[in-house]
């Protein structure tokens, strides 16, 4: 019978499997005592993962008490860095947006431009197209004076021919007058013929004055003509002005632009440089972090290390400690075992000759009745947790709970049985389990020490140790454990209740 109690086992499958010693110990938390502390290296590990986030973006790590002076120094100087690393990036943010803002301004102001570019472009096409009215006009113009002298020739001429043919007519008259005078006889023939003349005389005239009505016609409508050229030219010129003076805004307004895109390539190169100069100096602060870091982890390793060193220093001198008083503490329990023995053997010796008086067929060999006896003493106890409890545990209590008593009360062998384990260390504290005739086991945990070593055989009521607070616990107490037939003793979900077992065994509790 060689069995291992898996204690690392059972505890890893319950982590909360803490013992109430008192029943108002319910209120207070199991994992002030049970959970290991958080490595303060893995929180620096942390610290150092946020400060190097903190580089990139900014922010400020969470700073760590410690009590070692270097590891203090250290801390103080990551913070500097860091909050130095906050400035930084403070400057760096408020360049990039001068920066960004110089560069909106400069594409507003390109784009102001391209406008006014496009702007002039149109007016200097329509100067062009003016222009080319304006030659259109002017050679209009000339064509109009040329039609107007043309004109005004042939007016001259028409008044010169007029002016012939009355003059001739004229002539011709006074030259009939005087044939008349002169033959006196005015022949039907010759009024024929004179009248004749006559009309002929005046339609010729009357051509020529057409003629003339005609030219003067023709005169007019060229000066009309010309006006109208005249006009139009003038207003030619005026639109040609009136576009070169537009065109000279332009020009001037695009000149302002283009010298206020200058001034915004010079502001941009400015916070262009700055931002670089920035950065540049941030690499440099990261560089210096990341060395500060770097000591302050080292110092802390170091710290950590001593305090391990220390810790495990502590831990010997401790055990040393612990053998030596177990040792001590046996050779008195032996002596009080021998005493006790010999002071039963008396007692049995006395009961046996009472019993063999009263009832001779009684078997002698028991002091009680009943299978079982309570494990610790009646009177002696209260039940303050009772199997199948939830509460604090990980599911449910696994077994039954003598509260009331100090540290020291004896511990009592429930049934006749052997020691399977004696065991110290993890969530039972100092343990034995009791393993009886009938392949039943039981367990008594949280013992401030035993008093019975692996393989001994022991008695209902033999003192097997005495209650303590080892273990998960918050005070003095028994926590007492049944596993049936077939189970693994310490596999705690695989526990019956205790309680009833007793019952069955003749004890009530
Ligand atoms: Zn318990």
């Amino acid at each position: 019978m060689d069995r291992q109690l898996p204690l690392a086992a059972a505890k890893s499958q319950r982590p909360g499997n803490t013992e109430s010693g008192k029943a108002q110990d319910s209120a207070t938390p199991w994992y002030g005592f049970c959970v290991p502390p958080v490595s303060r290296r893995l929180v620096r590990r942390a610290a150092t993962a946020v400060a190097a986030v903190a580089l990139t973006i900014g922010l400020t790590a969470p700073a760590f008490a410690d009590p070692s002076d270097d590891a203090d120094k250290a801390e103080k100087k990551l913070t500097e860095a860091e909050s130095q690393l906050d400035d930084s990036s403070n400057d760096l943010e408020s360049a990039r947006s001068a920066l960004a803002d110089a560069e909106s301004q400069l594409d507003d102001a390109r784009s102001e431009l391209n406008r006014i570019q496009g702007e002039l472009a149109d007016a200097q096409e329509r100067d062009e197209e003016s222009q080319e009215r304006l030659a259109e006009a002017q050679e209009k113009l000339e064509q109009a004076k040329a039609a107007v002298a043309a004109n005004q020739k042939r007016v001259e001429e028409q008044r010169e021919k007029a002016g012939e043919v009355v003059r001739e007519q004229y002539q011709k008259q006074n030259s009939l007058v005087g044939l008349a005078m002169v033959v006196d006889n005015t022949t039907a023939g010759t009024l024929q013929t004179r009248a004749q003349w006559s009309t002929t005389m005046f339609n010729a005239t009357q051509a020529k004055l057409d003629a003339l009505e005609e030219a003067q016609q023709k005169l007019e409508a060229a000066k009309k003509a010309q006006a109208e050229a005249e006009a139009e030219a003038e207003a030619e010129r005026e639109a040609a002005a009136t576009n070169l003076s537009n065109m000279q805004e332009l020009e001037s307004e695009a000149q302002a632009e283009e010298s206020r895109i200058s001034a915004l390539v010079a502001a941009k190169s400015d916070a262009q440089a700055e931002v670089e100069t920035q950065v540049e100096a941030d690499k440099d602060r990261v560089a210096e972090m990341a060395a500060e870091s770097e000591e302050a982890q080292e110092k802390l390793e170091e710290y950590e290390a001593e305090q391990a060193k220390k810790a495990e220093k502590e831990r010997k001198e401790r055990e040393a400690k612990a053998k030596k008083d177990k040792e001590a503490a046996e050779k008195k329990k032996e002596e009080e075992k021998k005493a006790e023995k010999k002071k039963e053997e008396e007692k049995k010796k006395a009961e046996k000759e009472k019993k063999k008086k009263s009832d001779s067929s009684r078997d002698a060999t028991k002091t009680s009745s009943a299978a079982a006896v309570s494990p610790i003493k009646p009177g002696n106890y209260r039940i303050s947790a009772v199997f199948g409890q939830t509460g604090l545990w990980a599911r449910y209590h696994t077994g039954l709970d003598f509260a009331g008593v100090y540290t020291g009360t004896p511990i009592r062998a429930a049934k006749d049985g052997v020691v399977l384990s004696s065991t110290a260390g993890g969530w039972a504290g100092n343990h034995v389990i009791l393993r009886h005739s009938n392949g039943e086991s039981t367990l008594y945990a949280h013992m401030s020490r035993k008093s019975a070593s692996k393989g001994k055989v022991v008695k209902k009521g033999d003192i097997i140790g005495y209650t303590g607070a080892t273990g998960n616990v918050t005070g003095p107490h028994l926590h007492f454990e049944y596993y049936p037939k077939g189970a693994t003793p310490g596999s705690v979900y695989s526990a019956k209740d205790p309680r009833a077992w007793l019952k069955k065994n003749g004890v009530n509790i």
